[in-house]
């Protein structure tokens, strides 16, 4: 079993802080681990977020509490420390990118000729609207401009060629806001951008422990990944050891993957 997304952030870059991901991860059945952090922590991302941060008071505090806190050689130093050692267990390292439809340039510049295993874009912004923080951010929001936005991002997302896969992919649900249409063309446009791109996408349990939400894809979507040949690739994304794995057994058991 795959956990594709675990994030490291909330212990010091070392390997007995991601030795007890390691740990978790095996004794949750895991035999490949993805270790990554957001693009947001890392000093040499924050000139990206400048111009989302001038359009919104919510997001540049936000960002004021979380951004900037290591370097990427912090980082590249952990990795190349952890990459000789033998857990029993497949250990890659990668990045949860934002996507900023006006960064893919600065983006690109920074992650050519990193020490990564893999990239993985997300849609957290829906331009200056942080859809995932609370849902009282949703007050006053036309919900269907919110979905349509969100898959054009999406569908930019896959079509930037930046990226090895799709995180999270239909996360705008998560507090439980539909749109008023029919979403199978969203989903088909964007299985057909990821396939062409040789993109993954993610099964991702992640908002299902924050909300009530179901555990990954609407099963719409999944199909259409499916359909389309879009590899998936299952995914806590835990910010804790104990979140390891979380999920993963469900998407394995009920043919989800
Ligand atoms: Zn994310
Ligand atoms: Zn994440």
């Amino acid at each position: 079993m795959t956990d594709a997304h675990v994030h490291l952030e909330r212990g010091p870059y070392t390997a007995a802080w991601a030795e007890e991901f390691v740990t978790a991860a095996k004794n949750a059945g895991i035999t490949e681990l993805c270790l990554l952090d957001h693009s947001y922590l890392f000093r040499e991302f924050a000139p990206l977020y400048d111009d989302l941060r001038h359009s919104s008071d919510f997001i540049d505090r936000w960002l004021s509490r979380k951004a900037g806190k290591h370097t990427l050689d912090e980082y590249f130093r952990l990795i190349e420390d952890l990459r000789p050692r033998d857990y029993g267990i497949t250990l890659r390292f990668g990045l949860e990118i934002c996507f900023l439809p006006e960064q893919t340039d600065a983006i690109a510049r920074l992650i050519e000729r990193m020490p990564l295993d893999f990239t993985v874009g997300s849609v957290h912004f829906i331009d200056n609207f942080a859809f995932d923080h609370t849902p009282d951010l949703w007050q006053g929001v036309d919900t269907d401009r919110a979905y349509r936005r969100f898959f054009e991002h999406s569908i930019a997302l896959a079509e930037c060629g930046l990226f090895d896969g799709i995180a999270h992919p239909d996360s705008v649900k998560l507090f439980g806001h539909r749109p008023s249409f029919p979403l199978e063309e969203s989903y088909d446009t964007l299985a057909a951008a990821l396939a062409s791109a040789g993109m993954y996408a993610e099964q991702n349990s992640g908002i299902s422990r924050r909300t009530s939400a179901e555990a990954g894809m609407d099963p719409a979507l999944y199909a259409a990944m499916k359909r389309h040949g879009v590899p998936i690739r299952t995914a806590s994304d835990a910010h804790t050891p104990a979140d390891v794995g979380a999920g993963i057994r469900y998407f394995y058991e009920n043919h989800l993957i």
